[in-house]
């Protein structure tokens, strides 16, 4: 048995036919940039998220510098962002000049935490990019709320959670990512609804700031040669657009899958000693774009490396908190700590979870980490 984090291959030889089809209409076609499918893609991720404007780019971490660069924030202004989150959200602050500042998380969500957003608020504080990690909602009501009050703006890092939705407290629900002022998405393959390459798209309700994350993402340009700021060139290319036409369609049947997948790893691995399991919030769907578990007493390494010799890989998402990382020490004192962002560094591992795990598969992951334990 072949276990592997992820199956690309197993998931594309199901749509192969559509796929293979959109690909060489593609090719044919050679409209390589902005082609039809572009346009029909925005269109379509627009009406599955129930969202007013959706702007392809290049990949997730440009929709961040986009999104950001489109709320015209100057140098030295600070961004809330939650220190145990992947690069790419503080990397898109530091580049534009902007102060990251780096928040706490809570330990049993992994996502930034609410108490410790309202601690960090200053007088020089423009925006929180609260991220919805591994799949689930960040509490994104009571982080409106504070955002609404201090005059913020909210960027929602949607990468690892497209299709997820948050229930507010007077029972409407929104899928994340058309919550705050913009969403940034990716289609990395390994994504919820993954590309064949990189691939990204901004979500917004707001006309103004969809203009501008077009122009931005698009050289400063509306009509074309005539550049009315400093862009970038940022693109969904016709080909990914083209397989994320095809597998869009498929988007709500991969989350199934993968909450399927969540909940029998649940059933199976409750009640351990050594590991606690992702806890799903009453307010989020989650999408469970990695199945990550905690493991206690400083043995998660120890516990990896047994999984590897047994031939079960795992990942560990993040191991080192971003104020920790080279590039970023400048933005804290040497002793800057996060208590839970620590914990969560030495103790989360992320076992494989994909659209096409079968029991038998599970099984084998299942009784291989409680023979570890
Ligand atoms: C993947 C990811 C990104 C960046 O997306 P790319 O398309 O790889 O640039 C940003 N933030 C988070 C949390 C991610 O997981």
């Amino acid at each position: 048995m072949n276990i592997q984090m992820v199956d690309l291959k197993g998931q594309y030889q199901k749509m192969k036919n559509e796929i293979d089809s959109a690909l060489i209409n593609t090719a044919e076609a050679t409209q390589y940039i902005k082609g039809p499918d572009v346009a029909a893609f925005e269109k379509s991720l627009s009406k599955y998220l129930k969202v007013n404007h959706t702007i392809g780019c290049g990949n997730g971490t440009d929709a961040l510098q986009i999104a950001l660069m489109a709320l015209e924030l100057k140098p030295g202004d600070e961004v809330l962002v939650p220190a145990f989150t992947y690069v790419a959200t503080i990397e898109a602050i530091a580049l534009l000049g902007l102060t990251p500042v780096m928040v706490d998380v809570d330990k049993n969500t992994f996502n930034i935490s609410v108490n410790e957003i309202e601690k960090s608020i200053t007088s020089k504080t423009k925006a929180i990019v609260p991220v919805h990690l591994y799949g689930q909602s960040a509490d994104i009501e009571p982080i409106m709320q504070i955002a609404n009050k201090n005059n913020l703006f909210v960027i929602e890092d949607n990468a690892q959670a497209l299709g997820a939705e948050y229930s507010f407290s007077d029972g409407t629900t929104k899928k994340t990512g058309t919550i705050g002022h913009i969403g940034c998405n990716s289609f990395f393959p390994t994504k919820n609804l993954g590309c064949f390459g990189d691939g990204g798209a901004l979500t917004t309700d707001d006309n103004l700031l969809a203009e501008k994350c077009r122009i931005i993402a698009s050289h400063g340009q509306k009509k074309k040669y005539h550049h009315s700021r400093i862009g970038c060139n940022s693109r969904l290319d016709t080909i990914h657009a083209a397989v994320l036409n095809v597998k869009l369609k498929y988007l709500d049947d991969f989350i199934s899958a993968r909450q399927k997948a969540a909940d029998y790893y649940s059933k199976k691995l409750s009640g351990i000693n050594g590991i606690t399991l992702p806890q799903k919030m009453n307010y989020a769907k989650h999408t469970f774009n990695q199945f990550t578990i905690k493991v206690e007493g400083g043995k998660r390494d120890e516990m990896q490396t047994y999984l590897k010799e047994m031939g079960i890989p795992s990942i560990i998402y993040y191991p080192l908190p971003l104020y920790k990382q080279e590039a970023f020490k400048m933005y804290c004192t040497p002793d800057f700590g996060l208590l839970n962002t620590e914990e969560l560094c030495s103790s989360v591992l992320s076992i494989p979870m994909h659209t096409e795990l079968t029991f038998d598969i599970q099984n084998k992951i299942i009784e291989t980490i409680k023979s570890f334990c």
